[in-house]
C-alpha cells in the first residue's frame, strides 16, 4: 500500500497560523521517520479509526430550538477502548477534535494504560448556557454518539468546559437509552462520586503535571523550592498545579484565565486567589497583584512556565520571549512545531503534553477499573499509584530523550507510537 503522507500533511510555513491537526500529523511523521516505520504501518496507525458528526438540536428555555454540531472521533482502539475526554467550546472544529483523539493514543501508550484515543466535542459556549439548556445539550449530544460508546468500546471524560455534572447526565443518558436503566458507571469517567466516581480524579491532571515537573526539577538540579513559577490559563489543570507548586513553595508569581491575568513578583496567595476566582469567576481582579497582559506574562523570567490553557499558546512568533527553564505543557498542543525549535535552541526543557497531562487519563482508568470490579480505593491509593505511573512515565521518556538524544517531545512520541505499532503488528490485519 502506498503510503499517502502528503494527503494530509500540511506544509509549516513561518508564522502560519497552526492547525491543530496538522501540527499532530507533523509530530507524527518525525516520531515515525525516528522509528522508521514501514509505510503500512504509518497509514494504519496515522489516521483516525471512525470520525462521527452529529447534529445536537436543543430546545432552549425560551422555546426556540438551537442546533449544535457535535464530533467524537476515535483515532486508535488496538490497545483497548478509545479514551478521551469531550470538549465544548466555541472554537471546537473537527480538526481539532481529530488531533486530540490523536494526541489520547500516544498519551494513553506513554503511560502504559489499557486504552486507545479518542476525543469530542460541541462547538458552543457553555458560558451562554442556562443550566437547563447544558443538561440538554448534554443528553442529546450523548444520544447522538451512542453507537460509539460503551464501557468496552468508547468512554468520554471532562475536558474544556466540562465538568462531573457533564459526566454524570452522559452516564444517566446511556444507562437509560442501553441499560433499561440500570447504572452503567464504566461509560464515563471524571463523575461526581455519588455516581461512582474517583476520589482524586478532580485533581488528577494537575496533580500529575506536579509530578513531572518534579522529575524534570530533580534532572535538571532546580529546587522546587524558591522556584519561580508562571501558570496561563486557570482551570482545573492550572489551578491544581498552581496550589500544589505554592505548598511545595515555589513562588507562583503570575497567572491568567480567559479574561486577563495576576502578576505579583514576590508570589501570589495561591488559595487566597482560588477563593477569589470561586467568588469571582475570574483570576482578574485579586487584590495587591497587579494586572498582566499574556504576551507579557509569557516573557517573564522563570524557572517554571506551565500553558494550561488552549492550544498556540506558544508559537514561532513569542517563543524567542520564553524565559524559563522549564516548559510544563498542561494544556494539549500549547507549543507549536515551529516554537519546539526556538525553545530547544534556547536550552528550555520542554515536558510534553502527551506525558505532562497524562494524570488525567491514568485516573480516569483508576476509575473505569473500581467502576468495572465494583470496588472504590481511598485517596491515599489513588495518590500512590498516580504518582509511580507518572515518575516511571517520565523516567522512560527521559531514557529515550538521553539514549537517543532527541527532544523529550519526540521521545515521548516514540514511546507511545511504538507501543501503538507493536500492538497494531502482532494483532496482524483482518481479515
Ligand atoms: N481530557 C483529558 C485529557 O485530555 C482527560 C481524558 C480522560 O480522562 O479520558 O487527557
Amino acid at each position: 500500500m502506498n503510503y499517502p503522507l502528503s494527503a494530509e500533511t500540511l506544509t509549516l510555513t513561518a508564522h502560519a497560523p497552526q492547525d491543530a491537526y496538522s501540527v499532530a500529523l507533523k509530530n507524527f511523521d518525525i516520531a515515525a521517520e525516528s522509528l522508521n516505520l514501514s509505510p503500512d504501518m504509518r497509514s494504519q496507525i496515522m489516521y483516525p479509526e471512525r470520525v462521527l458528526t452529529v447534529n445536537v438540536p436543543v430546545r432552549m428555555d425560551s422555546g426556540k430550538i438551537v442546533r449544535f454540531e457535535g464530533y467524537r472521533v476515535q483515532h486508535n482502539t488496538s490497545r483497548g477502548p478509545a479514551k478521551g475526554g469531550i470538549r465544548f467550546h466555541p472554537d471546537v472544529s473537527l480538526n481539532e477534535v481529530k488531533a486530540l483523539a490523536m494526541w489520547m493514543t500516544w498519551k494513553t501508550a506513554i503511560v502504559n494504560v489499557p486504552f486507545g484515543g479518542g476525543k469530542g466535542g460541541v462547538i458552543c459556549n457553555p458560558k451562554e448556557l442556562s443550566q437547563t439548556e447544558l443538561e440538554r445539550l448534554a443528553r442529546r449530544y450523548t444520544a447522538g454518539i451512542l453507537p460509539l460508546l460503551g464501557p468496552a468500546r468508547d468512554i468520554p471524560a471532562p475536558d474544556v468546559y466540562t465538568n462531573p455534572q457533564i459526566m454524570a447526565w452522559m452516564m444517566d443518558t446511556y444507562s437509560m437509552m442501553k441499560a433499561d436503566g440500570y447504572p452503567v458507571p464504566g461509560v464515563v469517567t471524571g463523575k461526581p462520586l455519588a455516581t461512582g466516581g474517583s476520589v482524586g480524579r478532580n485533581e488528577a491532571t494537575g496533580r500529575g503535571v506536579f509530578h513531572c515537573i518534579e522529575s524534570a526539577c530533580e534532572h535538571l538540579h532546580v529546587p522546587v523550592k524558591g522556584s519561580k513559577t508562571v501558570v496561563q490559563g486557570f482551570g482545573n489543570a492550572g489551578s491544581v498545579v498552581a496550589s500544589l507548586l505554592d505548598s511545595h513553595q515555589s513562588l507562583v508569581i503570575a497567572v491568567n484565565d480567559s479574561r486577563g491575568g495576576v502578576y505579583r513578583p514576590d508570589g501570589l496567595d495561591i488559595p487566597k486567589l482560588m477563593m477569589h476566582k470561586e467568588r469571582t469567576g475570574s483570576v482578574v481582579g485579586f487584590p495587591g497583584a497587579d494586572p498582566i497582559a499574556q504576551e507579557e506574562m509569557l516573557a517573564l523570567e522563570c524557572d517554571i512556565l506551565i500553558p494550561a490553557a488552549l492550544e498556540n499558546a506558544i508559537t514561532g512568533e513569542n517563543a524567542h520571549r520564553v524565559r524559563t527553564r522549564i516548559v510544563a505543557e498542561a494544556a494539549n498542543g500549547p507549543v507549536t512545531p515551529e516554537a519546539d525549535g526556538i525553545l530547544a535552541a534556547n536550552g528550555v526543557f520542554l515536558i510534553p503534553d502527551v506525558l505532562c497531562n497524562a494524570g488525567g487519563v491514568t485516573v480516569s482508568y483508576f476509575e473505569w477499573c473500581q467502576n468495572e470490579q465494583h470496588f472504590y480505593w481511598d485517596i491515599h491509593e489513588v495518590e500512590n499509584r498516580l504518582e509511580r505511573v507518572m515518575q516511571r512515565s517520565f523516567a522512560e521518556v527521559l531514557g529515550i530523550h538521553t539514549d537517543r538524544k532527541v527532544s523529550m517531545r519526540l521521545a515521548a512520541n516514540i514511546l507511545g507510537i511504538s507501543r501503538v505499532a507493536e500492538s497494531t503488528a502482532v494483532r496482524g490485519l483482518f481479515p
